[in-house]
C-alpha cells in the first residue's frame, strides 16, 4: 500500500520536479484537454459567440483525439471594467496542477487578452509541458524544442513590452524613495498611507518584534495574534487580520465616494508568512525602501528585504520621512535571527529522543505531537503508533533524497542572500575607501580628521566581519550540508544521527498526523500528510 502511494507520488514529482504534491486526484493522459472559451466585445470580423467557439473546439478535439476534461469560460462583456477572468485563472491553476496536457482555444486572441496573460499562459504551459492547440492557427507544443522556442520568443516579446511600460513608473517610485517619502500603495500595519503612526497598531508591531527577539517562533506569533491556543505569548495582543482591516477601510472609502459597499472577507487566523513580512519590513526601522524589479521577478522579496533599503551614493541607508516604530538595532537583530539557518531547525532541536516528537504536527490543532510510550500523541486528538509513522516518513524522505534536484534545496545555497552579502560588503568597503580619500584630500571642505576616519573604518569593518561570518555559515550550510551536499544523500541520511535526520525532515517538509480512520486495521498512509516546502 505504502509503496503504491509512493510510486504515484514519484510520478508526479518526475513530471514536474519543482511541484511535489502528495495528493493525486487526477490522472493526466497525453490527450487530456481543456477548452477555453471567451466572449468579448472586440469581435474583429468573426462574430463568435461562446456556443460557436465551443462547437468548433469540440469538433477539433474529436478530430485530434483529445478528451475534453473541462471547459473554462469567460465573458468580458458582463465583467465590469474587464478585470475579472475567473475562467482563465481557473485554467492556469488546473494547468499548474499538472492536470492537463492540451489547451484548446479558437485562436490566440481568444485565449489571451493582453501581454501579461500571454506570458503567464506560456510560462505555465512550459512548466506543465502542456500544448496549446488552436482551432484557427498553429499549435504550440511545449513538449518539443521548436514549440518551446516559439513560445519562448512570444513570451519574451510580450515581456519586453510590459517592462518598457513599467520602466517610467519604477523610476518615479525610486525617486520618491530617494527623497524618503512613504511608498504609495497599501499601508503596512502601524502606519497610515501617508506614513503617520497608528498607535495601537504600532504597539502590536513592537510586541511582535520583541517577542521574536526573545525567541518566539513565527508560528507561535501567528497563533497568538489569532488568539488561538498554543501561542503562549501573553504580551502579543489578539488582532483582526490586517488584510481584513484594509478591506474594511477600502469599503468605507468606497461608501464615502458614493459607491456600493462590498462584502468584507471573514476574519481568519494570521499566517506565519504574514508575521515574517512584518518582521522583514525595513520601513519599521525608518529605512526608505524601493523594490528593484529583479527582486520582484525573483519572487524572493522577503529574503532580500535588506536589499530593498535604498542607499545614497556613499552607501548609507536613506531614512524615510516617517517615524520609526522599531529601533534599527532591534530590526537588524531580528534580521540576523531570521537569516540564521540554525533557526529553521530549532523545532527539530528541542526534543531529540524520537524522530517525530516536537516535529510532526497534529492534523487537528496544528501543534507538534509528543512521544507517549510507543506512540505519538496530541492529547485528545492523536494517538498513533510511532514505528509505523516513522517508517513511512523515512521511506518518503529517502525517495525524495534520491531525486536529482537536491542542490536547489540546500540551505547553504541561498544564492540571493550570498549575492546580497557580497554587495553589502562592497558598500562598506566603498565607504572606507571614500573616507580614506577624504582624509587625504587637499580640499578643506571635504577633508576629514584621523579620528573620523578611524571611527568610520572601525564601524564599517565591524559590519563587514558580521557579514563575513554570516556568509561562512550560509556557505557551509551547517549540519544540512552533510546530507544535501553528500554524494549519496540517501546513504548520508541513513547514516545520519537522530538530529541530522530530524533536521533533514524539517528542512524538506511538514509532516501532519491525522487520527487513524475508525475500523481500519494496519497503517494507512493517507492518514499522514506530507507537505513539501517550497
Ligand atoms: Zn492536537
Amino acid at each position: 500500500m505504502a509503496h503504491q502511494i509512493l510510486s504515484r507520488r514519484r510520478q508526479t514529482l518526475n513530471r514536474n520536479s519543482t511541484e511535489f504534491s502528495n495528493r493525486i486526484t487526477y490522472d493526466r493522459h497525453m490527450t487530456t484537454a481543456a477548452l477555453y472559451l471567451r466572449i468579448s466585445r472586440d469581435l474583429t470580423g468573426e462574430q463568435l459567440g461562446v456556443d460557436r467557439q465551443r462547437d468548433a473546439a469540440e469538433e477539433y478535439a474529436r478530430a485530434s483525439g483529445y478528451e475534453v476534461a473541462e471547459v473554462f469560460t469567460d465573458n468580458d462583456i458582463s465583467a465590469a471594467g474587464g478585470k475579472r477572468r475567473p475562467g482563465f485563472e481557473a485554467l492556469l491553476a488546473t494547468l499548474a496542477a499538472g492536470h492537463l496536457s492540451v489547451v484548446i482555444a479558437w485562436n490566440w486572441d481568444r485565449l489571451t487578452r493582453n501581454r501579461p496573460d500571454t506570458v503567464q499562459l506560456i510560462e505555465t504551459c512550459q512548466r506543465a509541458k502542456a500544448k496549446v492547440a488552436l482551432v484557427r492557427g498553429s499549435d504550440l507544443d511545449m513538449s518539443t524544442p521548436s514549440g518551446r522556442m516559439t513560445a519562448g520568443i512570444l513570451a519574451e516579446v510580450a515581456q519586453n513590452e510590459i517592462e518598457t511600460k513599467g520602466e517610467r513608473q519604477s523610476l518615479a517610485q525610486r525617486q520618491r524613495a530617494m527623497m524618503g517619502r512613504a511608498p504609495k500603495g497599501t499601508r503596512p500595519l502601524g502606519y497610515t498611507v501617508d506614513g503617520d503612526i497608528i498607535d495601537d497598531e504600532a504597539k502590536m508591531v513592537q510586541k511582535i518584534y520583541e517577542a521574536f527577539n526573545a525567541g518566539a517562533s513565527l508560528r507561535s506569533l501567528a497563533l497568538a495574534l489569532s488568539g488561538a491556543d498554543g501561542g503562549d505569548l501573553p504580551d502579543v495582543p489578539r488582532a483582526q487580520k490586517h488584510t481584513r482591516t484594509l478591506a474594511i477601510e477600502r469599503n468605507a472609502r468606497r461608501v464615502a465616494d458614493g459607491h456600493e459597499e462590498r462584502p468584507v472577507p471573514n476574519d481568519g487566523p494570521w499566517s506565519p508568512s504574514t508575521v515574517l513580512g512584518i518582521l522583514r519590513n525595513p520601513r519599521y526601522a525608518g529605512y526608505s525602501t524601493y523594490t528593484p524589479k529583479e527582486v520582484l521577478a525573483n519572487g524572493d522579496r522577503r529574503r532580500s528585504w535588506r536589499a530593498q533599503i535604498i542607499r545614497g551614493d556613499g552607501g548609507e541607508a536613506v531614512l524615510g520621512q516617517w517615524e520609526p516604530i522599531v529601533n534599527p538595532g532591534t530590526w537588524e537583530a531580528v534580521q540576523d535571527r531570521l537569516d540564521d539557518p540554525a533557526r529553521v531547525t530549532n523545532r527539530a532541536g528541542t526534543d531529540r529522543k524520537h524522530l517525530g516528537s516536537g516535529l510532526y504536527l497534529c492534523g487537528v490543532c496544528g501543534k507538534p505531537v509528543k512521544a507517549h510510550g510507543q506512540r505519538y500523541r496530541c492529547a485528545g486528538h492523536i494517538l498513533r503508533t510511532r514505528s509505523h509513522i516513522d517508517d513511512f516518513v523515512v521511506e518518503v524522505i529517502r525517495r525524495r533524497l534520491a531525486l536529482p534536484d537536491l542542490h536547489d534545496l540546500l540551505p547553504g545555497a541561498d544564492e540571493p542572500r550570498l549575492k546580497e552579502i557580497k554587495s553589502e560588503i562592497g558598500v562598506h568597503r566603498a565607504r572606507i575607501a571614500r573616507a580614506e580619500r577624504d582624509y587625504d584630500s587637499d580640499d578643506e571642505d571635504v577633508r576629514i580628521s584621523a579620528r573620523v576616519l578611524n571611527r568610520i573604518t572601525d564601524d564599517r569593518e565591524a559590519k563587514i566581519r558580521t557579514l563575513e561570518a554570516e556568509r561562512a555559515k550560509l556557505s557551509s550550510g551547517a549540519a544540512m550540508g552533510r546530507v544535501f551536499g553528500a554524494k549519496d544523500p540517501v546513504q548520508a541520511f541513513d547514516d545520519g544521527d537522530l538530529a541530522t535526520r530530524r533536521s533533514t525532515i524539517e528542512v524538506l517538509c511538514e509532516v501532519e498526523l491525522h487520527p487513524h480512520p475508525r475500523g481500519k486495521k494496519g497503517f494507512n498512509p493517507e492518514s499522514v500528510t506530507i507537505t513539501w516546502r517550497e
